[in-house]
């Protein structure tokens, strides 16, 4: 479910169902085949009842996001009137139209790869800056949070080319591969101060494992701005990804230097269960519902206690469902697929603080995802996909 073609499913609103097994390549061309994307469920050649009871959940479906949508500009507060930032995820000019026309308050991150991708050499200062104007101004104001390039891995480029990894999700990806092409970050920061002085932009960096990794970054964001010629502008915000373990545990050692953490769980699902995010036979094993990134959540949320932001801009964010766990565990910030928007606000809205607390808080001594699934469906009258 957070495979790359998955997020790209998901923001296209395209229902889909992954990990299903080798067998739905046996059903003959032309099968009716009835899925829900929410549930993960699968019915091939349903009968008349079946198809009945898909159509009706679609529909009742359907109708939730019509009346969230009638709500989707205003800003979400809980029933205990804690206000949550609900922002979209952006891949594209197209998505941050789309995230201002679903009702987002911010862009909460930005994938600046999609610049990156399928092209023969890096897009120069000017490209960048452009670009990253067009993502503010389709904004109209509110805050772009551009995440710098977070290739490598899973997302080579042909012109960075990158020695054989055995283990790439292991390897040089995300903020390692930019302080090893310290030019590219650099042209990357530049473009970034330049529109940072003219509209309000978070910074953030993916992969961060070591302080010193942040020092560095940091450093290379003060060359940027020598390079610029100006003052750090003022609404200029600085954060990390917190997709490691190893940055969860050590949050407390990075407050000083950031203004906020947004927590990416796909990643940090991953390298917690050590289930690779793009594997199907471990799926399953991926479960940002598990316990144990639960506690990771807590421990950056306990860490930043207030004095800095808290989000989530993992794939569990967009799901409704999931939102009293995430907002009982200190979160306040939501970054989501655009499409997910409405209905993610409307699920803020459900939420009493006090009492998704006290939820999280049993959820985090769970034994299993199941568990805390349960929790959360006994909790609230549905559980999590
Ligand atoms: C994440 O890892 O949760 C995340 C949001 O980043 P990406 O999916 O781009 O790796
Ligand atoms: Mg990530």
């Amino acid at each position: 479910p957070t495979a790359h073609s998955a997020i790209l499913a998901r923001t296209r609103g395209i229902p889909m169902v992954v990990a299903a097994g080798p067998g739905v390549l046996a059903e003959p061309e032309g099968t009716m085949v009835a899925l829900d994307g929410g549930t993960g469920e699968l019915a091939f050649d349903p009968d008349p009842d079946t198809l009945d009871r898909y159509r009706v959940r679609a529909e009742a479906r359907r109708r939730g996001e019509t009346a969230a949508r009638a709500n989707a500009g205003r800003p979400a507060r809980t029933r205990d009137g804690v206000l949550v930032e609900v922002a979209a995820n952006v891949g594209s000019l197209a998505d941050a139209r789309l995230a201002k026309s679903s009702g987002a308050d911010a862009a909460g991150l930005v994938r600046t790869e999609f610049l990156f991708l399928d092209r023969a050499e890096a897009p120069d200062v000017e490209e960048q800056e452009a670009a990253y104007r067009g993502l503010a101004d389709a904004l109209s104001g509110r805050r772009l949070t551009l995440r710098t390039l977070d290739v490598g891995g899973d997302k080579p480029l042909s012109y960075l080319p990158s020695a054989h990894e055995a283990n790439p999700f292991l390897g040089l990806r995300g903020i390692r591969m930019s302080l090893s092409r310290e030019e590219m970050l650099r042209d990357q920061l530049i473009a970034v101060c330049r529109v940072a002085a003219d509209a309000p932009v978070s910074l953030m960096f993916p992969m961060v494992s070591t302080v010193n990794e942040l020092v560095a970054a940091l450093g290379v964001l003060d060359d940027a701005l020598a390079h610029t010629g100006g003052p750090r502008p003022a609404g200029l915000q600085v954060g990390i990804m917190v997709e490691v373990p190893a940055a969860a545990l050590k949050a407390e050692a990075f407050v000083p230097y950031v203004d906020f953490f947004s927590i990416g769980t796909n990643d940090l699902t991953q390298y917690t269960l050590a289930a690779e995010r793009g594997n199907d036979t471990v799926a399953r094993l991926a479960d940002p519902l598990d316990p144990a990134v639960l506690r990771l959540i807590d421990v950056v949320s306990q860490s930043a206690s207030g004095r800095v932001d808290v989000g989530v801009c993992g794939e569990v964010a967009s799901d409704e469902s999931a939102v009293p766990l995430l907002l009982g565990l200190g979160v306040r910030k939501l970054s989501v697929v655009p499409t997910a928007i409405p209905m993610v606000k409307q699920a803020v809205r459900q939420v009493d603080v006090a009492a998704a607390a006290k939820l999280a808080r049993k959820a985090l001594t769970a034994s299993s995802a199941e568990e805390v699934r349960a929790l959360v469906t006994s909790a609230t009258g549905h559980g999590p996909a």
